[in-house]
């Protein structure tokens, strides 16, 4: 649904202000440095909005900020990690004293002990203590509210990583890989949220976190520490790098990841989902071959809809040739329309660069300054 170039900028302006008072928190931007990368991460954000709305193409400019929001979390939690510590080791004094920062994907861990035993676990107090846990379950509760498992698409902060690399070769190496085995992320849901709660202690953060080899890890000091470490490693290479090279798919979000799987159960109470125009569909499968997370199957398809865990990346409809598959709120009228989408573009778009702002601004300034001064700090 492609729109004149006048339409899209007229769309585009709440978003610029939106976006705007966002980066700046409401103050000017202070120095050269600041309004440089100011200047940047807003033309960027509101470069990317227009031309979705412009070229009707909703994953092909909603991928460059989702990739950026990964690239510029690890690149700040690095650069911030070592600037604290001096180190990317996470030792247990840190956890005690309360260093370790809150990321969603502990959540699913943390629910099911909190409901069978009244007890909130993590490894350790942390950084900000209440108010940042707080401020995380507010964000994820407000996001899977309007959007569902909309989070892997458009909020997290790991997902950018096997998206880029699932967009570097031109065709994939692997092509057929089974739908069904998305269950192994239901099978590993189940069975880490459990031995969660028998141990009172987050076991997927602890044993098969394919991000700590990226993030911060537990400093080898032993047998259990070392085993640990290269699980990480080694589930980080195989998932989120050359299996997404290999297949074209985000297999560590789509076949693996306990927070996906527990997020497809928020896509029931949202708004939004994908649906089908069965009458006009060809029946060419490109939407299929696209899905980068085995959301649209042939049974599917000739439901009109995807399954539950759908990402709303929208790139089955970039490839429909008929314009087929579209966004859609719930019961409302089945057939695409301008208003449908940007019902759910706005609130999506905004969650992405809220959730993005900070982390890129930081990154960009650090890289302004490098080029000035040949130190990120
Ligand atoms: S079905 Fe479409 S919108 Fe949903 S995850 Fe797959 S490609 Fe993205
Ligand atoms: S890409 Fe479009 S036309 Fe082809 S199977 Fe999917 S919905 Fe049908």
């Amino acid at each position: 649904m492609e729109l004149s170039a006048a339409k899209s900028a007229l769309f585009t302006l709440p978003m610029l202000l939106v976006t705007a008072f966002m980066l700046s928190a409401g103050k000017l931007p202070s120095g050269f440095e600041h309004w440089l990368s100011f200047a940047a991460v807003l033309a960027f954000f509101n470069t990317c909005f227009f031309m979705i709305l412009r070229s009707g193409k909703t994953d092909r400019w909603r991928a460059p900020v989702f990739i950026a929001l990964s690239l510029s979390f690890v690149f700040t939690f690095i650069a911030h990690m070592l600037e604290v510590r001096g180190t990317m080791a996470l030792k247990d004094s840190v956890m005690l004293e309360g260093g370790a920062p809150f990321c969603h994907v502990v959540i699913p861990q943390t629910l099911i002990p909190l409901l069978v035993s009244r007890t909130v676990i993590f490894p350790g107090t942390i950084t900000g203590g209440y108010a940042a846990i707080g401020a995380m379950l507010f964000l994820w509760i407000g996001f899977s509210l309007a959007l569902g498992r909309g989070w892997c698409g458009w909020g997290c902060f790991f997902g950018g990583l096997d998206d880029m690399f699932s967009r570097l070769r031109a065709a994939p190496v692997i092509n057929r890989i089974n739908p069904k085995w998305t269950d192994i992320s239901v099978a590993v849901l189940i069975v880490t949220a459990l031995a969660s709660a028998a141990s009172l202690s987050p076991e997927y953060c602890k044993w098969l976190c394919p991000y700590k080899a990226v993030t911060e890890f537990p400093a080898v000091q032993n047998l259990a520490t070392l085993i640990q470490m290269l699980i990480f490693a080694a589930l980080f290479i195989a998932l989120v790098i050359a299996l997404p090279l290999l297949t074209k798919k985000r297999t560590q979000c789509g076949l693996f990841c306990p927070f996906g799987a527990f997020q497809s159960l928020a896509n029931r109470v949202n708004p939004f989902e994908m649906r089908v125009d069965t009458q006009n569909c060809a029946k060419c499968g490109a939407c299929i071959t696209a899905c980068p997370v085995f959301a649209m199957t042939q049974e599917s398809l000739a439901a009109g809809k995807t399954r539950l865990n759908c990402i709303k990346c929208g790139k089955c409809a970039d490839v429909c040739p008929k314009q087929a598959v579209y966004h859609h709120v719930k019961m409302t009228e089945n057939r695409p329309s301008l208003a449908q989408r940007l019902m759910f573009l706005f609130p999506a778009f905004m969650f992405l660069t809220t959730i993005t702002g900070g982390m890129l601004l930081q990154a960009v300034r650090r890289i302004v300054h490098f080029a000035g001064t040949g130190s990120f700090c």
